[in-house]
């Protein structure tokens, strides 16, 4: 008998892969975490039934919340990340050899020890001496930051969970305080189809705080409608004048200098809900 793992997005959508092994189950403090070997997907991570990564396609979503906003910033030498207990966004902006100092900044320990039990790759990140790791709500830690970062990754899972305040005005303001004047904040902001209302919601807080506000996409098989979006912001800072130059020899399988314009290009039914009053 085969044993599946299903997602329910809606009533009338779900996602099914099949299960080859459980390899680990527990209710943390803050969620319900599960490890599971899939069969065509690797092993996956998965917080309060949704999955957060698979060793299959994690590079999609771990190189685009990250060099996007890198190579944004003309000099990024000290950059948070809230959230991001599974290390892979952490391993990309680590590649920016003008990286001097990353802090991350998770609310679990149990994440970081499940993901270094059972993805020993990514866990090897933990012991780059450039990572600084904080056990902590990413919600208390920002308030206390002062023009600290020049560029800021919201790694978060998506808003239910340790995670809601993460998606809300207050901690949107904080990061602004936290970055530097020239600093870059970029943010995971959802599905396009499946959570239009909290895309077109960052967009607007962020707008409200920062110049230059852009929404960009990737396409990630795992996540549901595999569309998948990011909002990065900044008061000085827009990918339109970035120097690609950087992006030489980063090392990824997704992410492309041609790729880094193409992929603000937004399709007509995302800039319609985007812009409609
Ligand atoms: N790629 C993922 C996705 O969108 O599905 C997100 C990756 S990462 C695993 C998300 C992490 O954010 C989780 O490990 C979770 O524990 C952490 N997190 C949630 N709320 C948080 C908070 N308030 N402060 C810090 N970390 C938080």
């Amino acid at each position: 008998m085969s044993i599946w793992y299903v997602e329910e997005e809606t009533p009338g959508y779900r996602l099914h892969w099949k299960v080859k092994k459980v390899l680990y189950e527990q209710q943390t403090k803050y969620q319900r975490l599960q490890v599971l070997e899939l069969e065509d997907y690797g092993r996956a991570l998965i917080l309060d039934s949704a999955i957060q990564i698979t060793e299959k396609d994690e590079f999609i979503y771990n190189e685009m919340i990250s060099h996007i906003p890198l190579l944004t910033h003309p000099s990024p030498k000290r950059v948070l990340i809230i959230g991001g207990g599974d290390g892979g966004a952490a391993r990309e902006v680590l590649k920016h050899k003008e990286v001097e100092e990353v802090h991350l900044v998770e609310i679990d320990r149990d994440v970081i020890d499940a993901v270094c039990k059972f993805f020993p790759e990514s866990a090897s990140v933990f012991d780059n001496p450039r990572l600084k790791l904080f056990i902590q709500d990413g919600l208390e830690f920002i308030k206390s930051q002062k023009e600290e970062y020049d560029v800021i990754i919201v790694d978060s899972s998506d808003p239910i969970g340790p995670a809601v305040q993460l998606f809300e005005y207050q901690f949107y303001s904080d990061c602004f305080k936290a970055l530097k004047p020239e600093g870059v904040l970029n943010v995971q902001s959802g599905s396009p189809f499946y959570n239009k209302d909290v895309m077109k919601r960052v967009r607007n807080l962020l707008r409200s705080l920062f110049k230059y506000v852009n929404p960009y996409l990737a396409c990630i098989p795992t996540y549901p409608s595999g569309l998948w979006s990011f909002t990065m912001a900044s008061n000085a800072y827009q990918y339109l004048t970035a120097d690609l130059s950087r992006a030489n020899g980063l090392n990824t399988r997704y992410f492309t200098s041609d790729l880094f314009h193409a992929c603000f290009v937004l399709p007509g039914f995302i800039n319609d809900f985007l812009n409609a009053v």
